[in-house]
């Protein structure tokens, strides 16, 4: 990537300007007064995140950040150049021919995901086939300033629509369409629009860029979603749906709310919940937790009841294990049988839903009990000592037995203060005194030690978790070459992390 390319990539020019100018949001963009010419009565001046530049009405000053260095502190190119690296942090050095060429394509490949959003928008909301698309968007409840400001549409099921509007009218060369992935290629067939008779998600990056859609079929068509292939632009384990949105209010209010699908984060929006994202139908990955350690430390997981839903909730937890390799600060870490590893800098609390609803459901239809379910918002350790003791009878004394063999590599994992708020919390749940529990946890560390002390006889590293486990394990040993230190604490996943 060019130096250029990097810094368009790390300054955001909302976020560069409000250091200067007053802005305020209004829809898609942002207005305050122009600090090029003099005036204090009409707001003119407006940046636009989605294509990282501004424009005033005024004086017609327009540019991107580059341009608005140049102006403001009277700079010329290269001038602006090394203070915005340097505010960036990137050492320069001139650009090479392929690093022009790439930064060159991506521009191109954004410019054709801005077109594609506006085609599928403007199809959802005038065209007169757009209706399934209407019908959808009306059927979730979603206005018309949510369909707006997330740029909501629709793609007709014709086999070249976008593709023939986009190459013949707009003249771009398939090979780019081919490349941000909103057109796919037959062997024999030729080649096709990617999304066909879907409803349309632009899945923009945290400035607000399009890099990519997510398409969800009407009907019984499959698969249910689809999405953007990876591309130049589009990864999605490193994207989050809403992000640009809810930047500001998850910096506000110094709380992320991760939910699943993007009509719960559409909903939750619409209502004023505007601190909340979503995965793009993968599980957490450390990607998305860098994403969002950038602006809130305090994470809300809300996931459905049901055991899917608690598994994805586990899964999630696992992901977020992953994200100590860009930090030195210990994380939350699930191993295998649960084990947790606490973190010390990210707060992660876990939303129970009751039994069958979700976010949209309950958003829409009581956002008091929303509101509530926040507040009581279960912080991790409380979540798995649930997890780990329901359906267990602890009057018998097997199943203490059971729940205690659950619950001591967690509480081992603790640190000395943790662990005695949780040790006097489950005096009564275990009917045990705290003293005897202390000494159990304290035993068991010796054990691990000394198991740990003992050379290794597997080849590989556990799974972590049985529900994901090869997919994890193998991120993990890839990442890291040296064991960590849940890998010592070994037994076999607990019947009710197994994949039915
Ligand atoms: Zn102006």
């Amino acid at each position: 990537m060019s130096p250029i390319d990097e810094i368009k990539e790390r300054i955001d020019i909302v976020e560069l300007i409000s250091q200067q100018v007053e802005l305020r949001r209004t829809g898609r963009s942002y207005m305050g007064f122009c600090p090029f010419h003099p005036n204090s009565r009409t707001p003119a001046f407006v940046v636009y995140p989605d294509t990282q530049s501004f424009y005033c009405f005024g004086c017609h000053a327009a540019g991107t950040v580059f341009d608005y260095v140049m102006r403001q502190q009277g700079l010329d190119f290269p001038e602006a150049l090394r203070v915005l690296a340097e505010r960036a942090g990137i050492e320069l050095r001139p650009p090479t021919e392929d690093e022009e060429q790439q930064d060159q394509q991506r521009t191109r490949l954004l410019e054709i995901n801005s077109l594609t959003a506006r085609y599928f928008n403007y199809i959802a909301l005038q065209h007169p086939r757009g209706q399934p698309g209407r019908d959808y968007l009306a059927q979730r409840g979603l206005n018309s300033d949510t369909i707006e400001a997330f740029q909501l549409g629709y793609s007709l099921n014709e086999t070249a629509h976008l593709l023939t509007y986009l190459t013949t009218k707009k003249g771009y060369d398939p090979a780019d369409l081919l490349a941000a992935g909103v057109i796919g290629q037959h062997e024999t067939r030729g080649a096709y629009d990617r999304f066909r008779g879907r409803v349309m998600f632009p899945i923009r990056n945290a400035k607000g860029q399009v890099v990519g859609f997510g398409g969800r079929a009407l009907g019984d068509a499959q698969p249910k979603y689809l999405n953007t292939p990876q591309t130049m632009l589009f990864d999605k384990s490193h994207t989050l749906y809403g992000l640009d949105r809810a930047r500001d209010a998850i910096r506000q209010q110094d709380a992320c709310i991760i939910v699943e699908g993007y009509v719960d984060v559409l909903t939750a929006h619409q209502h004023g919940f505007r601190n909340v994202v979503a995965p793009l139908g993968t599980a957490l990955t450390s990607g998305h937790v860098a994403l969002i350690r950038k602006l809130s430390h305090n994470v809300y997981l809300a996931l459905d009841a049901d055991a899917a839903g608690q598994r994805a909730t586990l899964r999630g937890l696992a992901a977020l294990q992953r994200s100590t390799d860009a930090d030195t600060a210990p994380q939350t870490v699930v191993a295998e049988g649960g084990l947790v590893h606490w973190s010390n800098d990210l707060n992660l609390r876990i939303i129970q839903m009751p039994a069958g609803s979700d976010p949209d459901d309950l958003i829409r239809t009581n956002p008091e009990q929303w509101q509530a379910l926040l507040e009581h918002a279960l912080p991790v350790m409380d979540f798995y000592i649930q997890y780990h003791t329901a359906g267990l009878n602890l009057r018998e004394a097997q199943d203490r037995r059971t729940a205690l063999e659950r619950l001591l590599p967690l509480l081992a994992d603790l640190d000395s203060m943790q662990q005695r708020v949780y040790v006097a919390g489950l005096e009564d749940v275990l009917g045990m005194r705290a003293e005897l529990l202390l000494d159990l946890i304290q035993e068991h560390r010796r054990t691990q030690r000394k198991a740990s002390q003992r050379p290794a006889r597997r080849a590989h590293p556990p799974r972590l978790l049985g529900i994901n486990g090869p997919q994890v394990h193998g991120q993990t040993a890839r990442r890291s070459p040296k064991p960590r230190r849940s890998h010592r604490c070994v037994r076999p996943p607990p019947a009710y992390c197994r994949r039915r």
